[in-house]
């Protein structure tokens, strides 16, 4: 099966404590790198995973708060040291383009290799990437500031060729195709073949889906329908509601709540607040709502 998994390299909010880091994951599909937010640090952490710098193409930063994207200028002038050739885009919101731009001209920056900057709107979910292995899309979320989370979806795999059922029929080979797309075909006297009689299902396709930062808010169950893997931030405990509130973020509880109604497989919680040392505690609050409940111990690897 086509490798897919997320790698933790940050999930504190706000500020390393607790030996945690601000918030950074790298998403694996395929061997194709796809990192998510830059915190501060992000550099130190890819190296101390192993991650492979020069997989990543593509960055998609959520919003504009500083403990999700002050490790990206760093990342990219480093990119620029190590001499890098090739394109590298960022996915964000609008201002970031500005403030890479003034980084870059203050320090008399010459990039080696070609910066893409696509802006991303938080109004609707939008197709970001379409690439052969997978689509991104943005999807908005409620936060202080405009805000997306980024939804990684597998594309619909192809009907897979019952071979032994073929060799039946006298079907042309250049049907073939057709019968991967799902489609009837009609054999060399004419006859109708069932698409049915001769493939089976291909692979489900897989999903995951980076919810951080956001408050409880229910029109982003739609946009993640039955996805597998949710990272959904959990930044308190219940019992601090008013607090979460106020700061426009979700409590573990909610996180859960989120899970279920959207019909995921399995819910990852992140972007802890510092005031808690123990994480068990966000874990269990969430495991009364939600079952199959994991915490974003940075450093953790979590199959899709
Ligand atoms: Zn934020």
């Amino acid at each position: 099966m086509t490798e897919f998994n997320i790698t933790i390299l940050g999930s504190n909010s706000a500020i390393f404590n607790h030996g945690r880091h601000p918030t950074a994951q790298v998403v694996n599909i395929n061997n194709a790198c796809f990192l998510v937010d830059c915190g501060e640090g992000t550099q130190e952490r890819l190296y101390e995973n192993k991650i492979k710098w020069f997989k990543i193409d593509h960055i998609f930063i959520s919003h504009l708060h500083g403990d999700h994207y002050f490790g990206l200028i760093g990342l990219l002038t480093t990119f620029n040291l190590l001499k890098r050739t090739n394109k590298l885009t960022v996915f964000g919101p609008k201002e970031l383009k500005k403030i890479i731009d003034i980084q870059l001209k203050v320090s008399n920056t010459k990039m080696n290799y070609e910066l893409k900057f696509v802006a991303t709107k938080d109004d609707e979910k939008r197709l970001l990437l379409d690439l052969p292995e997978c689509s991104v899309y943005s999807i908005p979320l409620h936060h202080k500031l405009p805000t997306t989370g980024f939804l990684f979806a597998e594309k619909t795999e192809p009907r897979l060729l019952d071979l032994e059922k073929i060799r039946k029929y006298a079907i042309a080979k250049t049907d073939f195709k057709l019968l991967k797309q799902g489609l009837d075909v009609l054999d060399k006297d004419g006859r109708k073949v069932k698409n049915s009689a001769v493939t089976t299902k291909g692979k489900t396709p897989r999903s995951y889906a980076f919810c951080s930062d956001t408050m409880y808010h229910i029109p982003l169950v739609k946009a993640i329908k039955n996805v597998d893997l949710l990272y959904h931030e959990a930044t308190f405990l219940h019992e601090d509601l008013q607090r979460a509130k106020e700061t426009t973020h979700s409590t573990a509880l909610q996180a859960a709540q989120i899970a279920k109604k959207a019909n995921a497989k399995k819910l990852l919680l992140g972007h802890f607040s510092s005031r808690y040392i123990d994480l068990s505690v966000l874990e269990n609050e969430a495991k009364t709502f939600f079952k199959n409940v994991e915490l974003a111990i940075e450093g953790g690897v979590f199959k899709v």
